[in-house]
């Protein structure tokens, strides 16, 4: 049985003193019904950190290297110091807008890895794929990419999160029809990888324009275990909303 894993995405929103509103709102209102986190801009971290004491605390972004000459990143070390133990990777906006590589979420899942990070990475197609049938290309690859080199023992701590770029932030949501049958398609690849048992037990998340008032049909489809939010994660009473709603 997997637990379910649902994560926000804050992106480049809320002050410290937003993320300290939130969390004193959001805390206490954590049922055990799933893994609940939110992924926190670098600078409000530690404070997220302290606070939390049901919520899980990932960083959005992280590099592959353990230190060097590379201005304005942030290494795993960093993250650990401070008790993060989740990392969000390859997310779209990072691929589209930073540079970020089939080879870059490779090295950095690697890394999260080898430093006991739980590593939440994202694929998913373009509109343009999408309307080109190249979804389960696309998905293959980039899944198949994102994970080379991983051990057989690590594939079970990793979590996929299938995003279609087409519904991130556009209000547009998969259908729970479409958004299974990718996940179903991750899970025949990471079966392909590293075995039915390992795939078996990888928990596979699905993000776009989700809203707390689909998440429990969502969560119901067999491939989906979770799901990556964004707009909806932003604010405390719709976020509380999604842990009520799961039931
Ligand atoms: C995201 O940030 O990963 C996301 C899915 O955003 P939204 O829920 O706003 O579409």
């Amino acid at each position: 049985m997997r637990k379910p894993v649902i994560f926000g995405n804050w992106k480049m929103n809320k002050t410290i003193a937003e993320t300290v509103e939130f969390i004193n709102a959001v805390d206490k209102e954590v049922k055990d019904n799933a893994d609940w986190g939110i992924g926190v801009p670098y600078l409000a971290l530690a404070k997220a950190k302290e606070l939390a004491g049901n919520l899980n605390i990932a960083a959005e972004n992280m590099h592959f290297k353990d230190n060097g000459a590379y201005t304005g990143e942030v290494s795993a070390e960093m993250l650990k110091e401070i008790g993060i133990e989740w990392v969000i990777l390859g997310h779209s906006e990072r691929r589209q807008y930073f540079g970020e590589t089939d080879e870059t979420v490779n090295a950095k899942t690697l890394q999260a890895l080898k430093n006991g990070l739980t590593p939440i990475v994202c694929v998913g197609e373009t509109l343009e794929q999408f309307e080109a049938d190249e979804t389960e290309n696309v998905v293959r690859t980039q899944t198949a990419a994102a994970l080379k080199d991983v051990c057989p023992n690590c594939i079970k701590k990793v979590v996929i999160a299938y995003e279609p770029v087409w519904a991130i932030g556009t209000g547009k949501t998969a259908t729970n029809e479409i958004a299974q049958n990718v996940c179903a398609i991750i899970r025949d690849e990471l079966a392909k990888l590293f075995g039915q048992e390992a795939a078996d037990a990888v928990r596979i998340q699905y993000g776009g324009s989700v809203k707390p008032e689909g998440i429990k049909t969502l969560l119901e489809q067999p491939d989906i275990d979770g799901a990556l939010v964004g707009g909806a994660s932003l604010v405390a009473d719709s976020y509380i909303a999604m842990i009520e709603n799961l039931g």
